[in-house]
């Protein structure tokens, strides 16, 4: 998927925010891949199975259109999942995620996940998740996830 697709994929009412968190990465030379952005409830399901340390279905904010994961490239420097924490600070990325008030998940205390940019608080997902839950199929929970008018 091209990052376009990528980014019209999440909630429309944040998807301009991280159009603007992209462009602005893109700005200081690197040269973003998207690698994730809105995922299904099966999707995040198969995510937890492969390791538990990956939120329940449920609980993820790429599960709301809130969230992308990224890989940044700019000359021999690929930062990616396994790249260490100074290195992605020294990069500028975290530093805009914060002026867009982006959770950066190179923060994350349970689990080093610095490819994650978010847009939610924590403990958000899990309140929605019992709301929506409530009103809706659980089946379907992921495709009402992106189109509710959200108030934050
Ligand atoms: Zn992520």
């Amino acid at each position: 998927m091209a990052n376009k697709e990528h980014l019209e994929s999440l909630n429309q009412q944040k998807s301009q925010l991280f159009i603007n968190f992209v462009q602005e990465i893109e700005a200081l030379g690197w040269v973003v891949i998207i690698t994730q952005s809105y995922r299904s409830m099966s999707k995040q399901a198969e995510l937890h199975g492969l390791n538990p340390k990956n939120a329940a279905p449920g609980f993820s904010a790429h599960e709301y259109g809130f969230a992308i994961d990224i890989n940044a490239l700019k000359g021999d420097v690929h930062l990616k999942k396994s790249t260490k924490k100074q290195q992605w600070i020294d990069s500028g990325i975290p530093a805009i995620a914060k002026k867009y008030d982006l959770r950066w998940g190179g923060n994350f205390s349970n689990y080093y996940d610095p490819i994650h940019f978010d847009c939610v608080a924590a403990g958000d997902t899990a309140r929605w998740f019992n709301y929506l839950k409530k009103t809706y199929p659980i089946t379907y929970l992921h495709i009402y996830a992106n189109k509710i008018n959200w108030k934050f």
